[in-house]
């Protein structure tokens, strides 16, 4: 069994980006530039927000946090927006999710200029995304593709079972795998007969949030299992939505929960910010 090292995978990505930030800075006196937006005082949220402002530092991206009480209007919010959409400092905007309830979440992600939208959430990237086109990537499936590529993991041609279908993970997942040529089963909460799906598939990607959703009996002999779950226990510790002791036995290539497939968000999200400050001539 090989563990999927996504701590030194998103490290060596890390590096990649400040090399490139470096040369951007150096060949074309670009700095690129990401904003972050919460709103609200959900702890993990602001958690997430300040792994990513410490990676754009480390990374020598420009990173500005925006952090908005709870009772912030939609309005404010879209007119924030706004002002990063013309801030020609800002190559990337993201909102981090989920925002309070009475805001709209489509509503507030459409009005991210596609150019700036680093989380690849707006239905231009996804639609582009679907398509096969370049695209911002959501950072979580495509730091999931890069682990493939970095394993040399082959998906053409191979059985995939993705378990959760949110427009974060499940379905970009999916369609980052039909892209690659793998057939593909998305299984939701209503699915019946998880097991059944699972024991069709030489790889499984599980994104639910449900502590030991997938156990040993659901696993065949040298599967590949991606845990993206994220889950506390009352203890205080993080688990994934895999019961990994019992199943890494059975697996060729299995990621640990913590260090595997979390770290490797933050580095896509560096990647995408890149990208899209290579794009600033475009958007004048
Ligand atoms: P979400 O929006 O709550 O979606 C969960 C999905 O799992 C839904 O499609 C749901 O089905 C499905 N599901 C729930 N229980 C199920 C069951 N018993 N059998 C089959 N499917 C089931 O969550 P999310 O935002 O996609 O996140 C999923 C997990 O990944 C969470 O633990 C989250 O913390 C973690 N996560 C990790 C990262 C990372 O960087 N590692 C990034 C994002 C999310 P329905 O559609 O029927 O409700």
């Amino acid at each position: 069994m090989t563990l999927l090292d996504g701590k030194s995978l998103s490290n060596k990505i890390k590096e990649e980006v400040r090399v490139e930030v470096e040369e951007l800075k150096q060949e074309k006196n670009i700095t690129p530039g990401l904003a972050v937006v919460l709103v609200g005082d959900d702890a993990a949220s602001a958690t997430y927000v300040n792994s990513k402002h410490k990676a754009c530092e480390t990374a020598g991206i420009y990173s500005e946090v925006h952090k908005k009480p709870s009772s912030t209007t939609q309005e404010e919010l879209l007119e924030l927006i706004e002002q990063m959409n013309n801030d020609p400092k800002l190559d990337g905007i993201l909102v981090q999710l989920p925002v309070p309830k009475h805001i709209d979440t489509t509503t507030v992600l459409e009005a991210i200029n596609p150019l700036k939208d680093v989380d690849g959430f707006h239905p231009y990237n996804v639609g582009r995304m679907v398509s096969n086109l370049d695209a911002f990537l959501p950072a979580t499936p495509f730091g999931v593709m890069r682990m493939f590529e970095e394993y040399n993991i082959d998906l053409v041609g191979k059985n995939v079972c993705v378990i959760g279908s949110s427009d974060i993970v499940g379905k970009p997942m999916a369609s980052l795998l039909i892209n690659a040529k793998a057939t593909v089963e998305v299984c939701n909460s209503k699915t019946k007969d998880l097991k059944a799906h699972t024991l069709r598939a030489d790889i499984i990607i599980v994104a639910a949030g449900r502590v030991n959703l997938v156990t040993e009996d659901m696993v065949n002999e040298g599967a590949i299992i991606i845990d993206v779950g994220i889950n506390r226990l009352e203890t205080g510790k993080l688990v994934g939505d895999v019961d990994f002791e019992a199943c890494k036995e059975k697996c060729s290539f299995i990621t640990p929960v913590p260090g595997g497939v979390g770290p490797m968000t933050i580095g896509m999200l560096l990647k995408n910010t890149v990208k899209a400050a290579k794009l600033r001539e475009k958007r004048k």
